[in-house]
C-alpha cells in the first residue's frame, strides 16, 4: 500500500474540495500535495477575473492572476492533505449528497 493510499479517508466520490475564490492565492500547494491530480493552477479568464468581487480581484491579480481549480473532483480520497498544506485556508472538504455520488458511478 502506498504512503498515500493509507492516508485515504474515503473511497473517490463521496467527498470533493471545495475551493474559495475569495482566498486562493494559486500558490500551488494543493496541486503539489495531491496524490491523485484533483487540482490545476492556472491564469483566470478575463470573464472570471470581471466576476470576483473588488478585494479578491486585487488579491488575485496582486499574486500572478493565478488561482486552483478542482478539474478532477471524482478522485478525490478525502486525505485531507489539500486542507492542511493551502496557506490561505481556501480549502474545506465536503461529502457529497447520496444523489451526486450515484450520479457520477
Ligand atoms: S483531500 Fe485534497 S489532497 Fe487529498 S485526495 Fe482529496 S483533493 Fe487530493
Amino acid at each position: 500500500m502506498t504512503a498515500a493510499a493509507q492516508d485515504c479517508k474515503l473511497p473517490p466520490k463521496v467527498a470533493r474540495p471545495v475551493i474559495d475564490p475569495h482566498r486562493c492565492e494559486g500558490a500551488g500547494d494543493c496541486e503539489e500535495v495531491c496524490p491523485y491530480g484533483v487540482f490545476s493552477v492556472r491564469k483566470l479568464t478575463k470573464d472570471e477575473l470581471k466576476s470576483l468581487p473588488l478585494k479578491p480581484w486585487l488579491k488575485v491579480l496582486v499574486h500572478g492572476g493565478s488561482q486552483a481549480f478542482v478539474v478532477n473532483g471524482d478522485a478525490c480520497h478525502a486525505c485531507g492533505r489539500c486542507v492542511t498544506a493551502c496557506p490561505e485556508k481556501a480549502i474545506r472538504l465536503t461529502r457529497l449528497a447520496a444523489t451526486e455520488q450515484t450520479r457520477d458511478a
